[in-house]
């Protein structure tokens, strides 16, 4: 990559990582960290994997334009996987460049350390590195790389590969290779395989909860882009909702609204069902048994989902207790903010402003709504709820909300006004908000205008595929 310039380090996550710091700034970390040399000691490896690209069976995927350069332990003993994604071609690329442009790394860039710091389980991005180099997309763009760090890249996809080449040795060799590392406690179990496919099946439910509880749309939910960790994985045209709309999407290349907000648990179940199906060969050696395992296995997505689900809804309305019929209360409050065009972060955050007690209509709290009548209505059940646990001390239920309704999020302009100055040789804005996205839960009274809904001629930024 000619002319490497950092643009951004994470120099938190390089302390978690035990990455000494004075190797920042040096010639020979910008090189590797933008793929010109090696990592001393490895050679980089791309791997294979396939996927089901929105529905669609894509035998021959792989890391086109991602290398692996590293693995390191940190201080705490946990193995990462240092990884770069826009360093040139590999043996995937498929006649692709390789490359990726300055605009999505800095989303990725931006989007998984928002996330993490959200609480979502994610991949993480350690350095963001910008060229001259130019790229052909619908124009011409320069080219970047993003150090990407995770415990593991291995996809959903990586199991589909194998078993449908009917390899169903390296299908056992890649299970053994992901428990021995990543699900220590299931080694040389003998029902290892089925435990360990319970638990990604239940981390990706779990993961569904995390996204639609901060209305966070993924954008490209192919299989190819799902973590058997159940991390948040490869951030394209992904967007925070601004205003709610169950059906929201946020790619505008998904035609058919297959990954819209509302899909996304089952799509994830439907993702899990092609995992499953790809590693039936190691649950039994008899089909009929395998299948049954593999069902048994599929099961637990939907009561681990909607558990996880409803207890995040339960503690974004401040309740101790999730109960089954808070469901009712959850989506009048989602109706009535999608026939009114609400702000769906912004809507929560206020809602911990509600007096338990007070019959009066909640100052603070309804001013942005549209539909009052249906809202303040609303309120009385809310409070009676809230009355029906004892939970009227106010101060501390606003403590708690305010640790899981975020005041900011890495919506969409947001991004975008980081991107055009960056574009333009300016990343002061980039460094803005990976500070502020450090503490979304906290006010930041002098950034009070990145909590604000986006402007009028900016809610429909157009985020695609292309990247
Ligand atoms: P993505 O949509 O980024 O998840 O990519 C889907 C697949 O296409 C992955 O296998 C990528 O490695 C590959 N790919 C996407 N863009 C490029 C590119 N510019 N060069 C090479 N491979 C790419
Ligand atoms: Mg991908």
């Amino acid at each position: 990559m000619p002319d490497p310039v950092l643009i951004h380090f994470n120099d938190a996550l390089a302390d978690e990582l035990g990455l000494a710091h004075q190797v920042l700034g040096c010639e020979a970390l910008i090189g590797m960290l933008a793929g010109n040399s090696a990592w001393p000691g490895y050679a980089p490896i791309a791997s294979a994997y396939a996927g089901h690209q929105f529905g669609a069976w894509v035998p021959q995927l792989g890391d086109g334009r991602a290398l692996l350069i590293a693995e390191i332990a940190t201080p705490a003993g946990e193995r990462r996987e240092i990884q770069l994604k826009g360093s040139g071609p590999t043996p995937y690329s498929r006649g692709l460049d390789g490359r990726a442009v300055l605009r999505s790394s800095i989303r990725e860039y931006l989007c998984s350390e928002a996330m993490h710091h959200l609480g979502v389980s994610t991949t993480r991005c350690l350095s963001l590195i910008g060229s001259s180099e130019p790229v052909q997309r619908e124009t011409v763009e320069t080219a970047a790389v993003v150090c990407r760090v995770s415990p593991s890249f291995v996809r959903f996809g990586s199991f589909e590969y194998f078993f449908h080449r009917r390899q169903n040795e390296q299908l056992a060799t890649l299970a053994e290779h992901v428990i021995e590392e990543h699900y220590p406690h299931l080694i040389g179990l003998p029902d290892r395989y089925a435990r360990w496919l319970t638990e990604v099946v239940e981390r990706t439910a779990r993961l569904m909860a995390q996204w639609q509880s901060l209305g966070f749309c993924h954008g490209v939910m192919n299989t190819d882009n799902f973590s058997v960790l159940g991390l948040t994985l490869d951030y394209g045209p992904y967007g925070f909702m601004d205003r709610f709309r169950q059906h929201h999407v946020c790619n505008h290349s998904d035609y058919e609204g297959r990954y819209a907000y509302s899909a996304q648990p089952q799509v994830g179940q439907w993702n899990c069902s092609r995992l499953l199906r790809a590693c039936l060969p190691l649950l039994a050696e008899d089909t009929q048994a395998a299948l049954e395992i593999g069902t048994g296995i599929f099961e637990r997505y939907a009561p681990v989902y909607a558990q996880a689900m409803m207890r995040r809804w339960a503690d974004k309305l401040g309740l101790f207790e999730a109960r089954e019929s808070d469901t009712e209360l959850v989506n009048g409050l989602l109706s009535i903010l999608q026939r009114g065009k609400n702000d769906f972060t912004r809507s929560f955050r206020h809602l911990s402003r509600l007096e338990a007690l007070s019959d009066v209509p909640a100052a603070g709290i309804r001013e942005e709504i549209t539909d009052l009548e249906a809202f303040d209505a609303w309120i009385v059940d809310y409070r009676a709820r809230l009355r029906s646990e004892q939970n009227t001390d106010d101060a501390a239920r606003a403590e708690r909300m305010n640790r899981v309704n975020p005041k900011y999020v890495l919506r969409n302009h947001l991004a975008q006004r980081a991107i055009e100055q960056a574009e333009q040789g300016d990343y002061a804005e980039l460094a803005v908000l990976m500070s502020l996205f450090r503490r979304p839960y906290d006010e930041q009274p002098e950034l009070e205008s990145y909590a604000e809904e986006p402007p009028a001629d900016q809610c429909s930024i157009e985020v695609s595929c292309s990247s």
